[in-house]
């Protein structure tokens, strides 16, 4: 198989399932060493195990919340040593806690801007310390599609992740001269277990709004995000890159 990131080492945040566990494949399978974070242990696991018998890259693992800021600058610095640089960062991992504006709680609203948002910028000011050194970075968010259109129930999750766009739109800004870029993809409805836990009728809902007629894989986002990891996609920065079957156009 070709393998444009051999050579590359890639941090995947939230990769012990679902999209992230995706991307990790698809980047290891095109020649990337791995570091994998999640806080689901098992899980993370039983990921790194299978993606480095799967693909026969170096693969290190950690349970690490995204919001721990000690937590993330230690696991960069032993990617470095342990893997020898950082030269890819996936900001994937993300919750929802969704509820329509007249009952969502303080606290629901906090959780999901502090995983989603800060959690990125966490992960993101410890990554770019090693990128920037080797004057060459890529970073990808996992946006969504609805912190570009808004989506009713999901004032807290939309908010963090039009954060996530503008956060990706300033690094690419700040750290173009470094040679670090920085892009968003903005998943649509993707069968993980994140939307297993959504109504039939809202299921049904978002298939007949989708001009595709179908719902996305975690395939889907994964062989964006390896394109954008690449040195195919070098001159693009700032960018986000709606991945929804047309459902926003
Ligand atoms: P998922 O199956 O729930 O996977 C997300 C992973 O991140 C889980 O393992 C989760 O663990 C972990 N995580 C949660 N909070 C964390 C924290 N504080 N620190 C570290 N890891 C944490 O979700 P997914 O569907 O694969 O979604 C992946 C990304 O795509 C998310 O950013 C999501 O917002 C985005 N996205 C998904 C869709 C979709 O349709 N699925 C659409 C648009 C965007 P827990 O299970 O313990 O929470």
């Amino acid at each position: 198989m070709n393998q444009p990131l051999a050579g590359r080492v890639a941090w995947i945040t939230g990769s012990a399932r679902g999209i992230g566990k995706a991307i990790a494949r698809h980047l290891a399978l095109q020649g990337a060493d791995l570091a994998l974070t999640d806080v689901l242990e098992d899980d993370l696991y039983a990921t790194a195990k299978e993606l480095a018998l799967e693909s026969n890259r170096k693969v290190i693992h950690q349970v690490l919340d995204v919001t721990d800021p000690v937590g993330a600058a230690g696991f960069v610095q032993r990617t470095v040593d342990e893997l020898g640089g950082l030269t890819i960062l996936v900001n994937n991992a993300g919750i929802t806690r969704d509820a329509l504006m007249m009952r969502m709680s303080l606290n629901d609203w906090e959780r999901v801007l502090h995983v989603n948002l800060t959690g990125s910028f966490v992960c993101t000011q410890a990554a770019i310390k090693p990128m920037m050194k080797a004057r060459y970075g890529k970073i990808v968010n996992i946006a969504s599609v609805v912190g570009v259109m808004g989506n009713a129930g999901q004032a807290n999750y939309s908010a963090s992740k039009a954060g996530m766009i503008a956060l990706t739109k300033s690094v690419a800004k700040e750290l173009a001269g470094r040679g670090v870029r920085a892009n968003a993809v903005a998943p649509g409805f993707i069968e993980t277990d994140m939307t297993h836990q959504l109504s039939p009728e809202v299921k049904e809902a978002y298939l007949q709004a989708i001009p595709l007629k179908y719902l996305g894989s975690s395939d889907d986002i994964a062989q964006v995000c390896a394109f954008l990891a690449s040195a195919a996609s070098d001159y693009i920065s700032g960018q986000v890159l709606i991945v929804d079957g047309g459902l926003h156009m």
